[in-house]
This record gives C-alpha cells, sequence and structure tokens, in this order.
C-alpha cells in the first residue's frame, strides 16, 4: 500500500487560502512555497501544527515566521530567478529554503549559535546545497560574498542598516521590517536606484523579533522587550 504524505494537503490549503486570497500572486513564490516542508522546520511538538496561519515558537526565544509573512516578504523581493541572495535571521532555516527554490544562493546569518547549527543541519538533510548559513551579526551583512541582487532580514531593527543598504546591488531590493511611529513596526522595502539613489516604501504593520546587533538593537533593549511580553502574557493568563 502506498503511504499518504499527510502534510500534502494542508501545505496547498496554506497556498490557497493564506498566500493566494490574501494577494501573493507570484508563481515563483507559490511553487516555492509549494515544494518546502515546513513541517521539516518546526519543533518535533509542534508539526501538527506546521501549515496554522501564524508564526510558531523555535526555542531560544525566536519564531518561524507565519507563512503568509514568508510569502508576502518573499514577493517584496521580486527575484526572477538567478539571484545572490542575503538573509538576515536564519532562525529555523525556513525562509532560506523558500528562497533557495527560486534565487541561485543564499547567505544567510544567524547571530544565536544553536539555531544556525541546527538550521545548517536541517538544510543539509533535506539537500538544500546552495544555502549557505553564518554565525554572526547580521545586521553588518555579509562582506565575502557581496554584493547581493536582495537583501532580507526577518528580524525588526530600528532602521535598515547602513552596511545592508551598503552590500545592495545598484537595482537590488532590502526588505525588512523597521520601528514605525504609528503602526509599532512596519515592513519597508528598499529599491537601490541605478543612479544610487533609494526608494523606500511601507509595504504593511507586522509583528517580528528584535534584530540585534552594532547595526540593530542593543542586547539590554531586546531582554527589556521580551519581559515585557512575557508580562502581558502573564496578565493575560491570571486574568
Ligand atoms: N527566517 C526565520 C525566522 C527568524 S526569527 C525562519 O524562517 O525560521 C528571527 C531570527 O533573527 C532569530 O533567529 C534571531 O536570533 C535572528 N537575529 C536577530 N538579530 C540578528 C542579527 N543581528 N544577525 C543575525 N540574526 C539575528
Amino acid at each position: 500500500m502506498k503511504s499518504v504524505n499527510p502534510y500534502i494537503a494542508p501545505r496547498e490549503r496554506m497556498i490557497v487560502e493564506q498566500l493566494a486570497a490574501r494577494g501573493v500572486r507570484d508563481e515563483r513564490v507559490l511553487d516555492a512555497m509549494r515544494h518546502v516542508a515546513r513541517e521539516a522546520f518546526v519543533p518535533p511538538e509542534l508539526r501538527e501544527m506546521a501549515y496554522a496561519d501564524r508564526p510558531l515558537p523555535l526555542g531560544e526565544g525566536q519564531t518561524i515566521s507565519q507563512p503568509y509573512i514568508v510569502g508576502a516578504m518573499t514577493e517584496a523581493l521580486g527575484l526572477e530567478g538567478g539571484e545572490n541572495v542575503l538573509e538576515i535571521g536564519t532562525g529555523s532555516g525556513y525562509a532560506a529554503a523558500v528562497l533557495s527554490h527560486i534565487a541561485r544562493v543564499v547567505h544567510s546569518v544567524e547571530r544565536l549559535p544553536v539555531l544556525a547549527r541546527r538550521a545548517r543541519e536541517t538544510l543539509r538533510r533535506l539537500g538544500y546545497d546552495s544555502v549557505a548559513v553564518i554565525e554572526g551579526d547580521g545586521t553588518l551583512g555579509w562582506l565575502p560574498a557581496a554584493p547581493y541582487d536582495a537583501i532580507v532580514a526577518t528580524a525588526e531593527g530600528p532602521g535598515i542598516p547602513p552596511s545592508l543598504r551598503a552590500q545592495l546591488k545598484p537595482g537590488g531590493r532590502l526588505v525588512m521590517p523597521v520601528e514605525d511611529a504609528t503602526c509599532g513596526q512596519a515592513l519597508v522595502r528598499l529599491v537601490r536606484g541605478d543612479d544610487g539613489k533609494d526608494r523606500v516604501e511601507s509595504i504593511q504593520p507586522v509583528r517580528f523579533v528584535p534584530l540585534i546587533g552594532a547595526e540593530g538593537w542593543p542586547e539590554e533593549d531586546a531582554w527589556l522587550a521580551r519581559m515585557r511580553i512575557g508580562a502581558r502574557e502573564n496578565a493575560a493568563e491570571g486574568s
């Protein structure tokens, strides 16, 4: 008897109901997300929820983004195939795997050694040979493989790190969440003009974990933010 992969149907439902229905139209993105086994990137005890319409905890206080957000950010990068891409915030490695289905090569930087090691193992096991996971402070980019056609950061910073902007090719796109006075955090896209002038636009309000590093938030701020979230969760549970 043929065994049926129980994740195929939920994955297809995710494509239709969470991505296409909310406006992710790029077939390259939909196809990439149809091929990546998200269940292999979430912690084993959360596998049943791999295709739920929400972010999931990864350990170390970090989260794997909601599928729709991965789709929207990947689409905003405007990849057509063949690109050299830099990701900041490897986390589980899921978004890097999605990017690698379209791009030629993906360099992904993660600051937490435990997560970097785990993501590297998962990606290797699944055969994602065009993804390189680098341990370090991604706010400084990754000079050895620069310049990039596209850069994406999956953690929120106080602004766009100058080092990332500098490692973008003319015509390149950078997508990341940044602090926003009206909505808290907004996803922004910077397009580096061929003339060296930048165009920056706000895409949508979002909620991400902090980008911690030399050109991000200082470590102490992140601790305070996490304690505030913890206090709120405790209050909610108690009421
Ligand atoms: N793209 C991930 C989600 C990552 S959550 C996925 O698909 O699973 C954000 C990640 O950014 C966390 O793992 C966090 O440790 C990492 N991070 C925060 N600041 C960073 C920095 N300066 N450099 C590299 N990674 C950073």
